[in-house]
């Protein structure tokens, strides 16, 4: 279905590019010709991941940026456009997460939360605007989600709202800005098992097992699935889909509230 001209000539900025689902979606839209940003805060697993995806031919650059920071989500992407010339895709992926009952929460691990994902998400998009207007391919925007935030996500309060917020931003921003030719949606991964984060809450806890059977399909999700569909969904072949949360989670929440 994807050919290596899929997103040719198309920018990309990524943040948390340089993450387990950020790094693996960078790599794919490399592969099928858009031209690569990643950005984040660590400079030295920023740096290490631009050299791999240079090192397997693609146009890559890495911006350290501080997601919460507007001016600096501002700069990256600026001077993505000074560099590349357009920004016609931007990937909001970066996240912050810890598990921690609501009773116990302060409010500054609230905020934290809140203003990595759903602040973070925002000034992308603010940032991000006048630049995905000025697309020849039409601006795409997409941001990562989970159906937890739909559900409600026990231990994770401050995740869940703040993922919750970023579906309703874009289902907002799809209407608001489509007539600009920028179509907005969300992915909401499941649990994906090469990634560190089920490794540490689900592996490393002895709940591998009983967090699979939780899926339809009954078993864990990988990187490559969450890349292509962020592939698809900044493809023309998604031309007419915008206000969209594709799920991508083997069936996990239908079958929380099927069961
Ligand atoms: P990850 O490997 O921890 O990647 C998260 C990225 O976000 C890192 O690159 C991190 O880089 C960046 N980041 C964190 N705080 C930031 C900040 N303030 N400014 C800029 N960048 C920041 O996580 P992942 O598993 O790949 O998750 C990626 C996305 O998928 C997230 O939105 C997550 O909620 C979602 N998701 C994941 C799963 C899963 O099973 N893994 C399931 C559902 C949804 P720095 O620390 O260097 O800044």
């Amino acid at each position: 279905m994807f050919a290596p001209h899929t997103l040719k000539d198309r920018v990309a900025f990524i943040t948390g590019g340089a993450g387990d689902i950020g790094f693996d979606i960078a790599q794919a839209y490399g592969r099928m010709g858009a031209k690569v940003v990643i950005a984040s805060r660590n400079e030295e697993r920023l740096k290490k991941a631009e050299a791999e995806l240079q090192a397997q031919g693609i146009e890559a650059t890495a911006f350290v940026t501080d997601v919460r920071n507007f001016d600096q989500v501002k700069r990256s992407i600026d001077d993505t456009v000074a560099k590349y010339g357009a920004l016609d895709i931007l990937v909001n992926n970066a996240a912050g997460n810890f598990h921690c009952p609501t009773a116990g929460l302060t409010p500054n691990g609230w905020k934290t939360v809140i203003d990595i994902d759903l602040n973070g998400t925002f000034y992308g998009c603010l940032a991000a605007y006048e630049h995905l207007k000025q697309s020849t391919h039409g601006g795409n925007i997409i941001s990562i989600i989970t159906m937890l935030g739909v559900m409600g996500w026990p231990g994770a309060a401050h995740a869940a709202a703040a993922k919750a917020g970023i579906l309703s931003l874009s289902r907002t921003l799809a209407v608001e800005w489509g007539g600009d030719n920028i179509r907005v949606n969300t992915i909401s991964p499941g649990p994906i098992g090469d990634t560190e984060g089920v490794k540490r809450m689900y592996l490393d806890t002895g709940r591998g097992e009983l967090e699979q059977k939780k899926t339809a399909l009954g078993r864990f999700g990988a990187k490559a699935d969450i890349a292509n569909a962020a592939v698809y969904l900044a493809s023309d072949l998604a031309a007419y889909t915008t206000g969209d949360n594709l799920v991508v989670d083997g069936g996990r929440w239908l079958k929380y509230v099927a069961n």
